[in-house]
């Protein structure tokens, strides 16, 4: 009986038919089975209990999929050996930075600037090089399950430099249990570069583990070119990283072990960096991940309500309301399930964030392993968009706001006025997929998932804010903090004259920071947001069109070619503000 069940799901239902009168005792081999293989407690064990952090945000399991694995496909694993190929006191080792010799600094300068990060110190370091461990304490006590599901890691590239690419390859094989890389699939996205054709064919073959490289016929971008390599896909779970990324010590065990838990969770390793400058490992600290104004992706702290939910606990899941998008894995069922990406997405761009609302919304949850640590060269890219970059980027975005954002997308083309002009294309498939799986509605995202949002205040304007006597518009500039405000043509087109008012009496910028007071008491500067700062709140006067600094009474002007705060002055126009809305 027991051998039918290991083998297949089919064979189980079967032998389920036949021996009814067989129940009892199959649902007592089912049990020992459980126990013997953990599969009851794919959590994190500590000190022999376990813990769970599981209490769902979403009533029931609306997906088709179940929400655990059979534990017929789960696999035994055993750690990883500690490969030690490369020179200890090589460049390099153990994440350290690169220093040039006096003979290697122009060409490394020259390199530098052509792809924006030190090319050469990548190729002068070992493929396998050695990584510091900078997993808290705690990381390193936990227990996983004896089995968990199989990983394919799907890499998508676009003319990646050779060390660079092969060091993500490397780092993979060397610190993943054998057992659970079922395969890594690269996806060579139309790349121009000859050493990922041929070369890296005959590369691929020496490697110690099962490499399938696929090509796509045209440029697809980063969004279809992941989905061509999930369908090709066969391990339990889809991990996708980009192609210059290193995994450390202990990465994949906590990213199966919590979806195995909940197939329903979207995994994301705790990020560090690698230096552009010098390709040092760069520790980053414990964050989860917001947006500001206009979408752009941000850190943020940890709140203390997701301290409070986890209770204190640095190994626990942390939920975020968006992700970087360069690392995380999810079930490959549950990636088609609730809808992989939208295909309609061009290059690069909003498909991180389309991909943590829809989760959110739709059932699912996105969340911060804090044990898993994945670095990422965070260079910024050299390659073609294959067309106008900022027409492609506005595009994916304006998919993004008119499927997800109900009436809140209006803030954005407040933000970004001119955005609104670019068309979508054809939204009729996402939108469809939306109904279908009965997803929850924007505000409901931001209430449950980012309560911190600005996007959640309500605001009596947004757009800009006009001087009467100049003409000329209240601008942010750079919105560094501490920065004084000035006066600039108004250019309608949002960004740094785009102002948030809000109904309790900040004025917020788009990038976040909002309107406040400098040091001198007396200047009006770029501070960061603050509800319990008293020196950030005014009030507009519709009549007088005076905007007043609540905590000392003084009126917002021009002076000079600052902008300050001053006795409230009627017969100046100076004083006086027009507040227009953007959208
Ligand atoms: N990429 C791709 N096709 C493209 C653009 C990017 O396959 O048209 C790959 C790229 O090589 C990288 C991943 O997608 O592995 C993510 O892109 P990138 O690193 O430029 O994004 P960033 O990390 O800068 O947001
Ligand atoms: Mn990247």
């Amino acid at each position: 009986m027991l051998f039918s069940v290991k083998n297949s799901r089919g064979c189980f239902k079967r032998a389920m038919q036949v021996s009814k009168r067989n129940w009892l005792c199959l649902i007592l081999i089912f049990l020992l089975y459980l126990s013997l293989t953990n599969i009851s407690q794919v959590t994190y064990k500590k000190n022999g209990s376990s813990v769970s952090y599981d209490k769902s945000l979403h009533s029931n399991w609306m997906f088709k999929i179940s929400k655990n694995y059979d534990y017929i496909y789960l696999r035994e694993w055993t750690e990883p050996t500690k490969v030690i190929v490369s020179v200890s006191s090589g460049r390099g080792e153990n994440g350290t930075a690169f220093v040039p010799t006096s003979d290697e600094k122009p060409i490394m300068e020259k390199r530098l600037k052509e792809q924006h990060y030190n090319v050469l110190a990548s190729e002068k370091m070992s493929l396998r090089r050695s990584l510091p461990d900078y997993r808290f304490p705690e990381c390193r006590s936990l227990i996983y399950p004896k089995k968990l599901p199989t990983a394919t890691v799907i890499i998508v590239v676009h003319n990646e430099i050779w060390a660079t690419l092969l060091r993500t390859v490397w780092s993979i094989i060397d610190r993943s249990p054998r057992e659970l890389i079922e395969e890594i699939i690269i996806v060579d996205d139309a790349s121009t570069w000859t050493h990922l054709k041929q070369p890296l064919d005959d590369y691929a073959k020496t490697l110690p583990a099962n490499i399938k490289i696929m090509r796509t016929e045209n440029r697809e971008g980063l969004i279809r070119a992941r989905i061509k390599g999930a369908n090709m896909a066969k391990g339990n779970i889809l991990i996708f990283l980009d192609a210059h990324i290193e995994c450390t010590e202990g990465w994949l065990q906590p990213i199966l072990s919590r979806i195995a838990w909940d197939r329903s969770v979207v995994a994301v390793p705790l990020i560090d960096g690698i230096s552009t400058e010098n390709m040092g490992y760069q520790k980053f600290p414990l964050e989860i991940n917001g947006l500001h104004w206009s979408l752009i992706f941000d850190w943020m702290p940890v709140p203390e309500r997701e301290i409070i939910r986890t209770k204190h606990d640095r190994t626990a899941p942390l939920r975020t309301p968006t992700h970087i998008g360069c690392a995380f894995a999810m079930d490959r069922e549950f990636f088609f399930e609730i809808g992989s990406y939208d295909e309609g997405m061009d290059i690069w761009g909003s498909e991180n964030v389309e991909l943590a609302w829809r989760t959110w919304m739709c059932g699912g949850s996105l969340e911060i392993l804090p044990c898993s640590r994945v670095a990422h060269l965070f260079r910024s890219s050299t390659y073609s968009f294959d067309g106008n970059a900022e027409q492609i980027k506005t595009r994916n975005n304006n998919r993004l706001i008119e499927v997800w954002m109900d009436e809140f997308k209006n803030r954005i083309y407040a933000a970004y006025p001119r955005t609104k002009s670019v068309s979508p294309g054809d939204l009729t498939q996402r939108k469809n997929l939306r109904k279908q799986l009965n997803c929850k509605s924007f505000r409901w995202y931001l209430e449950n998932i980012y309560p911190e949002s600005a996007w959640f205040k309500e605001f009596i304007n947004m757009g800009s804010i006009k001087n009467v006597a100049e003409n000329k518009c209240l601008d942010a500039y750079t919105i560094k903090i501490s920065q004084n405000l000035m006066t600039y043509s108004c250019h309608n087109v949002g960004g740094a004259q785009f102002f948030a008012f809000s109904t309790s009496g900040q004025i917020m910028t788009f990038r976040d920071p909002c309107v406040g007071i400098g040091s001198d008491k007396k200047s009006v500067v770029v501070v960061k947001c603050s509800e319990t700062d008293k020196s950030q709140f005014w009030d507009y006067k519709q009549e007088e069109k005076w905007i007043v600094h609540r905590e000392s009474n003084l009126c917002m002007t021009k002076h000079e070619n600052r902008i300050i705060i001053d006795t409230c002055n009627p017969f100046d126009n100076k004083f006086k503000w027009e507040l227009k809305s953007g959208a």
